[in-house]
């Protein structure tokens, strides 16, 4: 068994992109820009912010971080935006979702210019992605795909088994992972909340891969022996015995399945810091107007 560690390769590809930061600036142009916008105080959502910015930082990007109260009109988020899509110094930039209930986060997503929307949200990137055209990819979809490719996992001919059928996570990393590229070429099943006998599903599984948001969800008997199991879960479960009274878990019971696979990821250290990393990928290609020239 395998221990995919995201964390490493997350610290490798952001030495590459210091380095191409670095081309850039030694030829007098101006470093990457990302701007990050964050409404309110959700504690997960703070830290992805944190994590995004500090990121950035580590490879010479500029960064930008916009706070708002959870009281915001949506037409002034809306305004942000418009500012944020005509700000020429600026290359890509995200909204931090979940946004308050009274803000309409379709309406915001498409309101982002597509050219500088890093997260891949909007529908011009995703159907963009789903017809193989050059997008930015969604980060977490973008880092499974990179986190494959640089431990040889292939999916040519395997059985996919993918479970969630969200717009960021299940429903991208099934389509890429069907397509005729590398490292798809998969059989791909997505299996949802109204899947029927969905251990019948999982059991035939050659790449696992898990976007519910349960803790613990997926156990040792619904998955066979040699399985490359990728865990995108991110739950906080009840720890009274540390500082924070919670710990991360995934939606795999790695304890339980890491014996019977040949490659897991683990939570926290597999997919999150793949995401963050992704997400610079996509402002590096902004910057240098790769995909919209
Ligand atoms: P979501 O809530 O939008 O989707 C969850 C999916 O799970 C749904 O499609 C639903 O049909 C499916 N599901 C729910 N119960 C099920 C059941 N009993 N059986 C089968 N399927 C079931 O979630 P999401 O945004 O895709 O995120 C999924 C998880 O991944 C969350 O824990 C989230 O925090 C985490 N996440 C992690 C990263 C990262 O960087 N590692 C990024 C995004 C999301």
């Amino acid at each position: 068994m395998t221990e995919i560690n995201g964390t490493l390769l997350a610290q490798e590809i952001k030495k590459e992109i210091a380095e191409e930061v670095l081309k850039i600036t030694n030829e007098g142009k101006r470093p990457p820009h990302l701007a990050a916008v964050l409404i309110g105080e959700d504690p997960a959502s703070q830290v992805y912010v944190r994590n995004k910015v500090k990121s950035c930082e580590e490879v010479g990007f500029q960064s930008t971080l916009i706070r708002r109260d959870a009281a915001i009109s949506e037409e002034e988020l809306l305004g942000i935006v418009d500012d944020l899509n005509r700000n020429s110094e600026i290359d890509g930039f995200i909204v931090q979702l979940p946004l308050p209930r009274h803000i309409n986060e379709d309406r915001v997503t498409l309101a982002i210019k597509p050219e500088k929307d890093v997260d891949g949200f909007h529908p011009v990137n995703f159907g963009r992605m789903a017809q193989g055209l050059p997008c930015y990819l969604p980060a977490t979809p973008c880092g499974i795909i990179e986190m494959m490719k640089r431990y040889n996992i292939s999916a040519e001919g395997k059985e996919v088994v993918v479970i969630g059928r969200s717009n960021i996570v299940g429903t991208p990393i099934a389509l890429l992972l069907s397509q005729k590229s590398n490292p798809g070429n998969g059989t791909v099943t997505i299996c949802h909340s109204r899947t029927q006998n969905l251990r019948e599903h999982t059991l035939k599984a050659d790449i696992l891969i898990a976007a519910i948001g349960r803790a613990n969800f997926v156990t040792a008997d619904m998955v066979k022996e040699g399985v490359v199991v990728i865990d995108v879960g991110i739950n906080r479960v009840d720890a009274p015995e540390t500082k924070r009274g919670y710990k991360l878990a995934g939606d795999v019971d790695f304890a339980g399945v890491a014996p019977k696979a040949s490659f897991i990821t683990p939570v926290p250290g597999g997919v999150g810091p793949m995401t963050v990393v992704s997400l610079l990928l996509n402002t590096l290609k902004a910057n240098r107007k790769e995909i919209y020239p």
